[in-house]
């Protein structure tokens, strides 16, 4: 970090690892780690699978990925059973959460499949989701929520595949407002979703290798649990930024 204290330390806690990682979302797992290796963090990343408690006081940052139904029954069951009340207050003591698809949808009230009773989420976002006989797929790109701090960009690029329709309740921000793609829901032109250290969305990609504002964003505000506001030391992102303006251009034109 900018402020040359002694080698700050990053532990991320990762939600049902082998079970919610579609699409590639492990990448956005690797991203975080390196990004902060970059800097001379020291980074641990530990699986946390079914069965297994969480200790609320010891990750900084959970990461949560995307599954389909039948993945999603398995976990919103184990959810309630064996970890929603400890990832609660683990969000009250100030980790960061990162969701997304089929993992944003269980940090919300529920999901409800197709024809299916609905499945319990932690509720530790104000939305809901239902699934739908629309398959909303391809490229994605939002303007973030001006809420969020001027975090390099403006805008984000990931890719969506999901049959679920999340809309927000009163307490939940969205992340962004779409400019190409579904989204939430394919209705409201709203993305994502965010209350406090929570964050949700549907950008796969993964979404953070692209959008390296964002996922430092996620790095410091997992590092305030312990160091309060830093900084973090300039790198060189003009591959990463190359890589996310393409995206923006061939999702434009993929309109
Ligand atoms: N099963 C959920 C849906 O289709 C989530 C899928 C995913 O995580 N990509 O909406």
């Amino acid at each position: 970090m900018a402020n040359g204290e002694s080698k700050p330390k990053l532990t991320i806690g990762w939600l049902y690892a082998r079970q919610m990682s579609t699409y590639g979302d492990r990448g956005n797992i690797l991203t975080i780690w390196k990004r902060a290796r970059w800097r001379g963090i020291s980074v641990s990343v530990r699986e946390i699978d079914f069965k297994e408690k969480v200790d609320p006081t010891r990750f900084d940052l959970y990461f949560f990925g995307g599954g389909q139904d039948q993945a999603q029954k398995k976990v919103s069951d184990d959810l309630i059973k064996y970890k929603k009340e400890d990832l609660k207050k683990a969000a009250r003591l100030g980790s960061v959460f990162f969701a997304i698809c089929g993992g944003y949808q269980l940090l919300g009230q529920y999901y409800r499949p197709f024809a299916q009773p609905e499945l319990p989420g932690i509720g530790l976002l104000d939305v809901v989701t239902v699934a739908s006989n629309q398959r909303m797929i391809g490229n994605i790109v939002i303007e973030t929520n001006s809420m969020l701090p001027k975090i390099g960009g403006n805008l984000m690029v990931g890719f969506e595949n999901h049959s679920g329709k999340t809309y927000l309740g009163k307490k939940a921000n969205p992340l962004g407002k779409v400019l190409v793609g579904s989204g939430n829901n394919g209705e409201d032109r709203a993305e994502g979703a965010f209350q406090g250290n929570v964050f949700g969305c549907y950008l796969h990609g993964p979404v953070l290798p692209k959008n390296p504002f964002f996922a430092d964003f996620l790095i410091r505000k997992a590092l305030a649990r312990h160091y309060g506001e830093v900084g973090l030391d300039h790198i060189d992102d003009n591959l990463e930024l190359t890589a996310h303006d393409a995206a923006i251009e061939r999702a434009k034109t993929s309109i």
